[in-house]
Parts: structure tokens; sequence; C-alpha cells
């Protein structure tokens, strides 16, 4: 199965790809983390990317295009796999298509942007590992440390206040049209975002398997 998980930044894009990943067992591909990587061992890319994420706005598609195409090469993808954070601009889109895969559904979290404003800024991501978690609603067994490897959890940069309405503008702006362009192959199940990270998984498998 070939998935793309559409949506606002935290809307949730991330925690259900992970579950529809073990659920699937196919790879969840995050351009996000990807470049976030990059920045970290300090590659070219990575640092090419950095300017423009600190400030909220979309890496040019030229660099996330080439990331996904050599992601989506490497043998863990054949059975499938799942998009999250690409496409995100109509261009992008239209390179998928144009690398001839074929993607059978595209899954978009839909939540308000009110509540979007609240979960990105009480988001803590692990340093280490990437893993995602919030002070409120998803919280570790320990405080500020990833339960999952021990890491310290920090806030993105990008997740701070003003950055977060910058990334919503963009999102409204070059993201929320991709909608339409899937709505137009039939691919698109609108899926609306839970409080409950478990109620939506449960509105998430039954839209995969519709
Ligand atoms: P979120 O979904 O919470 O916005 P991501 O980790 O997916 O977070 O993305 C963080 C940032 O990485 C984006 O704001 C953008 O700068 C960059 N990025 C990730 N994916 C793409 C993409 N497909 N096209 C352009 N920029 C991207
Ligand atoms: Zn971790």
């Amino acid at each position: 199965m070939r998935l793309i998980f559409l949506g606002a930044p935290g809307a949730g894009k991330g925690t259900q790809a992970e579950k529809i990943s073990e659920y699937l067992n196919i790879p969840t591909i995050s351009t996000g983390n990807i470049i976030r990587e990059a920045l970290k061992s300090g590659t070219e890319m990575g640092l090419k990317a950095k300017s423009y994420m600190d400030a909220g706005n979309l890496v040019p598609d030229e660099i996330v295009i080439g990331i996904i195409q050599e992601r989506l090469a490497k043998p863990d993808c054949q059975e499938g796999f799942i998009l999250d954070g690409f496409p995100r601009t109509i261009p992008q889109a239209e390179a998928l298509d144009r690398m001839g895969i074929i993607i059978d559904r595209v899954i978009d979290l839909d939540v308000a942007d009110e509540v979007i404003t609240q979960r990105v800024s009480g988001r803590r991501v692990c340093e280490a590992c990437g893993n995602s978690y919030h002070i409120a609603y998803k919280k570790p067994n320990v405080d500020g440390v990833c339960d999952a490897c021990g890491g310290t959890l920090v806030q993105r940069k990008d997740d701070q206040p003003d950055t977060v309405l910058e990334r919503l503008r963009v999102y409204h702006e070059q993201t929320e049209p991709l909608k339409g362009y899937y709505e137009k192959q039939g691919k698109l199940i609108s899926v609306k975002g839970q409080n409950e990270v478990a109620e939506t998984t449960a509105l998430v498998k039954a839209a995969i398997e519709a």
C-alpha cells in the first residue's frame, strides 16, 4: 500500500503515520525528519534547508524532490510506504506522478487551525531519535526524557508561536490545494482528527480499508 498523509503542520500526520506504519508493516518517510537529520549531521543539503525551515517556510521543491527520489529507491519501500509531509506543493505532487509512483490513497487529517496552534506549541521532540511528544496530551514517562531512547526532549525552533502562524499560512496557500489535486484522482479521503490519538487511528484504518 502506498499512502500519503496530508494535513496542516501539527495535525498529527507523524503520530498517525507511525501507527499505520506498524499496522501495515511499511516504512514511514518523513521529509521533515530527513531534513532535520541532514541538518544535525551538517550536510550541505541540511545547511541549505535550515534558513527556510527556521522561518517556517517550505524548503525548495528541487531539494525535497531529490530527497524523496533517493529514499523511495531503497529496498524497504518496494512493498509500500507512507509519505508524511510530502508532497506539500502541487509541483511536488506532479514530480511524484512523473516518477511513475502509483499512490493508492491520500488521507487528509482535518484539524482546525485553533487546535493546531495549541497542539504545536506544546509539542516536544527527542533530540536523538525524533520521536514526538506533547506536554499535555502525549507525556513521556519521565518529564523531558524520550521513552524510546532516553534522549532529551526539546522544542523545535519552528514550533514557536510566530513561526507556527507562518507555517499555517504557508499550509493554506501551498499545501491545501493538494486536496483538490488528489480528489480529482479519486484518492482523497478526509479524516477528522479526534482528541484521542487512538480514535483518529481507528478512523484512519477504516479509511484505508474502505
Ligand atoms: P510539520 O508537519 O509539523 O510541519 P515537518 O517535520 O513535516 O513538520 O516539516 C518541518 C519543516 O520541514 C517544514 O516547515 C518545511 O520547512 C520542511 N519540509 C518538510 N517537508 C517538506 C516538503 N515536502 N516541502 C518543503 N519543505 C518541507
Ligand atoms: Zn528518542
